[in-house]
């Protein structure tokens, strides 16, 4: 049996919203992940560095309940129209600041984003750019014109973090879940204060698996899936070895009877299949040996993590698995459910 040891990974991208389900969806990523990066769009929002250690503490509760000591979730917080700088030197100031990125959503782009960024460009948002500068904290965008058409709207959106990046060139930027040629693109001609987060859905599936044998509702996600050109540039940034290409899942559940409905909601659920989809994603590019870099180092390295010494390993092994059908109305649908995955993890 061919085995496959890497460093736990760390998903610098989810989403463990509050209430009933933050349990079920810590426990998925905190079973595998060394740690993760969990966004802030929450309702209600987390906004200050008080809200986000609040979140903290409930994320490591949950957790530690499960017996996953090791895992350590880093808090960002929503950058909203009217936020101060002051927020940044209060997060900033805290002994081991948790808080490690802010997220800028352009207003209206997504779930939870009516109290987001209608002018990112003000004076004391300008402010809040250079505070984070100066004491190292990153801005992590969610790169779209809520304005434009669809398939567009992360190109569009690339003019203005061209501006941010000009304005405050010492700047961390993160652009989240990269889904076109264009975006990998501005990536790669910034210099190494910019990178992406990369989707296992966005690695594997084009439009034409969203749209063209009958409409699949899980896999409508934002932003959507996009040409198989797109497709292929996500793909080759992922498996480069590039490290400003890192792994955020963005994986959003959703019960089924959300998604197969007649308005559906966004978001591809991958939490419980992401290492084995990824790593037949880079086995296919035939760089396997690039999986442990994407998906368990240059994240945190980005984000100044020093890795533990004895960092734990992920065992996968090569063996088929089929991807389960949920068990009722009320449970998330996993892309690709009914077929079968070549690898996976030996818990
Ligand atoms: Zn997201």
């Amino acid at each position: 049996m061919e085995r496959l040891l890497i460093r736990r990974p760390w998903d610098m991208h989810v989403h463990f919203r509050q209430g009933e389900v933050l349990d079920g969806l810590v426990r998925e990523t905190a079973r595998y992940c060394a740690g993760a990066l969990v966004m802030p769009n929450t309702s209600p929002p987390i906004l200050t560095y008080e809200d986000a250690l609040e979140y903290e503490f409930r994320i490591k509760n949950v957790a530690n309940r499960a017996g996953y000591q090791h895992f350590k979730p880093l808090m960002a917080l929503k950058l909203a129209q009217n936020t101060s700088e002051q927020t940044i030197w209060r997060a900033a100031s805290s002994i081991n600041s948790i808080v490690k990125a802010v997220k800028l959503y352009p207003r209206g782009v997504t779930t939870n984003t009516s109290d987001g960024v209608s002018a990112p460009l003000e004076k004391n948002l300008q402010k809040v750019y250079a505070a984070m500068q100066e004491v190292g904290m990153v801005l992590s965008i969610h790169c779209e014109d809520p304005n434009a058409d669809v398939f567009a709207a992360e190109e569009q959106y690339l003019p203005v973090v061209g501006l941010l990046t000009h304005l405050f060139p010492d700047l961390r930027i993160v652009l989240e879940h990269v889904s076109t040629r264009a975006a990998v693109e501005f990536v790669q001609q910034s210099g190494p204060n910019v990178a992406a987060t990369i989707t296992a859905h966005h690695m594997r599936f084009n439009r034409n698996h969203l749209l063209k044998d009958g409409l699949r509702p899980h896999l409508y996600c934002k932003p959507i899936l996009k040409t198989e050109n797109d497709r292929q540039a996500v793909h080759a940034a992922a498996v480069s070895g590039n490290p400003t290409f890192f792994l955020g899942s963005d994986s959003a559940p959703h019960p089924k009877n959300a998604k197969e409905t007649s308005c559906c909601a966004a978001g591809v659920f991958t939490a419980p299949i992401l290492i084995p989809l990824l790593a037949e994603s880079f086995e296919d590019a035939r760089m396997l040996d690039r999986l442990e870099g994407f998906a368990s180092i240059y994240g945190p390295q980005f984000y100044g993590i020093v890795p533990r010494q004895s960092a734990a390993l992920l065992t996968l092994v090569r063996e088929t698995e089929q991807i389960p059908h949920p068990r009722s109305s009320e449970a998330a649908v996993l892309p690709l459910a009914g077929e079968s995955l070549r690898w996976r993890i030996q818990y």
